[in-house]
């Protein structure tokens, strides 16, 4: 080889090295930039971690907590609200009923035909829209406005298939799904706004009035015969399905229970006497904090954007309102700490631009190449081209943030369990009679009412509730605590109890003390 041939060869040799050396360290790089993506996975399944002894911990958190609120106005995050109802409606009432249904994403109108024992419901109909946006932090007068020329149209639309005497004055159940300071069964005032609604100048009014000012400014012959939330409507129907309910839940766009607890403990607590042996306590659990949460950075960010900061954590880590963005935080952590998305793209900067229902199509995405992913990271983030190993980590993401939120539902539900003795645990106060005799630790088949779109239509995570259940309880006392979707409760309820509380019920007996 000559000299010339020698340099050649030797230069090549050095530019392959440079280029192979390129190569390496940009798969280095690359492979670094995976691991922090993978990092932050770790991290986030860590943070997020419910193992069944803290599910356990937060189990008597809410026990302690249950008992706090009942004890003293303000002694615990969790309100324990009195409803005032203590009674439930059994199947006997008859007649047409109204309900109107306000508290989250959707406005509904109802209207309920009663047949009495042999027929219970003979028909409803239900009118669904969207709450307008701009009503949400709108004035009061504008929002009840809303509400009755809503009503009124529905009324007005009855045609002949009901006979409904006109003349009559109708009774309307009102569920308002916010934290409201019970002064009766058919009047409240607000306590505050969650769930993104903001309109100052309710805060503090009888809510109820509001609506019954409304409604006779529009001329409807209407009373307004209860205010509750959605969870006592869900409880009203689910005992007047099954009447081993005892609880409801609500996990939709926000999240809260309520059950019934027995009055000698409201009156140890509070020297509130009925004549009842129980009354229906509306928790806001929503509220609910223990140091037993699994919180994470992301949790934190999200609290501090929100408009009620330090306000709703529980709320925040479970609800249809909240998850979808929850996965978005840790998407763009991912983004920023790895070129995996490419540059961090503009829209993964949107606060709630990911809804709670597309990460649970991502997350129940069953196609090998997981084609829905694709198509939804392109459609809401303008993301194009994620690899196959990247989508499945934001698969992963999802999982993680949604079995967190099903596990912590889980632990409320087996709090509210053991504060009524219904645990298996032989617990303190029975729930309701038992016999003398009967073993304090037998455990009386006890149901759960709930509603709410995360349970009726995303089923990882009723999957991940109803295991957790099970996994707290033990399989064996499980067997006997039924979780029941229970369909427009949160409506139906309402016009059931009205139906109860009607005026003409009001001295008749045909319903069931609590
Ligand atoms: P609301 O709370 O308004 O009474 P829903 O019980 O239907 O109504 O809950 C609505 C919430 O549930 C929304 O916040 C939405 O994000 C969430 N959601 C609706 N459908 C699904 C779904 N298929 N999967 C997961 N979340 C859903
Ligand atoms: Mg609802």
């Amino acid at each position: 080889m000559g000299k010339v041939g020698f340099c050649l060869a030797v230069s090549c040799a050095v530019a392959s090295c440079a280029i192979a050396a390129i190569l390496v360290s940009r798969r280095v790089k690359s492979r670094r930039k995976w691991n922090r993506v993978v990092g932050v996975l770790k991290e986030l399944e860590e943070g997020c971690s419910t193992p069944v002894g803290r599910l356990r911990q937060i189990v008597d958190a809410m026990v302690v907590e249950m008992h706090a609120g009942l004890a003293s106005e303000g002694g615990s995050k969790l309100k324990m609200l009195l409803t005032f109802i203590d009674k439930l409606p059994d199947g006997n009432e008859e007649g047409t009923y109204y309900a109107l249904d306000l508290g989250g994403t959707n406005f509904r109108v109802l209207r309920v035909q009663l047949g009495g024992k042999e027929s219970k419901i003979m028909g409803h109909k239900v009118e669904s829209q969207p709450i307008p946006q701009h009503l949400m932090t709108s004035t009061s007068e504008d929002l009840f406005d809303f509400i009755a020329s809503t009503l009124k149209e529905f009324v007005e639309r009855e045609g002949d298939d009901y006979t409904v005497q006109l003349d009559r004055r109708r009774e309307l159940g009102f569920t308002f799904s916010f934290p409201v300071k019970q002064l009766s069964v058919s009047s409240g005032v607000l306590i505050k706004w969650t769930k993104g609604f903001s309109i100052e100048d309710l805060v503090g009014k009888d809510v109820a009035e509001c609506l019954q000012q409304a409604l006779t400014k529009k001329g409807l012959h209407m009373r307004v015969a209860v205010l509750v939330n959605d969870t006592v409507g869900t409880l009203a129907v689910g005992h007047y399905d099954d009447d081993d309910t005892v609880a409801a839940v609500i996990i939709g766009t926000g999240t809260n229970a309520c059950y019934v607890e027995q009055t000698d403990a409201i009156i140890k607590c509070q020297g509130l006497l009925t004549n009842s042996g129980g009354m229906v306590v509306n928790m806001e659990w929503g509220n609910f904090w223990s140091s037993h949460l699994p919180r994470t950075s992301y949790d934190m960010d999200l609290d501090a954007d929100s408009p009620n900061p330090n306000d709703q954590a529980f709320e925040k880590m479970i609800s249809g309102m909240y998850l979808g963005d929850i996965v978005r935080r840790v998407i763009l952590r991912m983004a920023q700490e790895s070129d995996i998305l490419g540059d961090v793209p503009p829209r993964l900067t949107v606060p709630f631009i990911l809804s709670t229902p597309l990460m649970a199509a991502m997350h129940e995405d069953e196609s090998s190449d997981l084609t829905e992913v694709s198509r939804i990271l392109k459609d809401t983030f303008e993301i194009d081209d994620v690899p196959l190993k990247g989508r499945k980590v934001i698969v992963r993401v999802c999982d993680v943030v949604t079995r967190r939120a099903a596990r912590l539902v889980a632990a409320g539900i087996v709090g509210i369990l053991k504060k009524i003795g219904r645990d298996g645990s032989g617990g303190v106060t029975g729930g309701r009679s038992k016999s003398i005799g009967e073993p304090s630790n037998k455990v009386r088949r006890t149901v759960v009412a709930i509603e709410g779109s995360l349970y009726s239509s995303y089923n990882m995570f009723r999957e991940y509730l109803n295991e957790a259940v099970a996994e707290i309880l033990g399989e064996e006392v499980a067997q006997h605590v039924v979780l029941k979707v229970t369909e427009d409760g949160p409506g139906i309820g309402a016009a059931l109890l009205a139906a109860a509380y009607s005026s003409s019920n009001v001295a008749s007996d045909n319903v069931t003390l609590l």
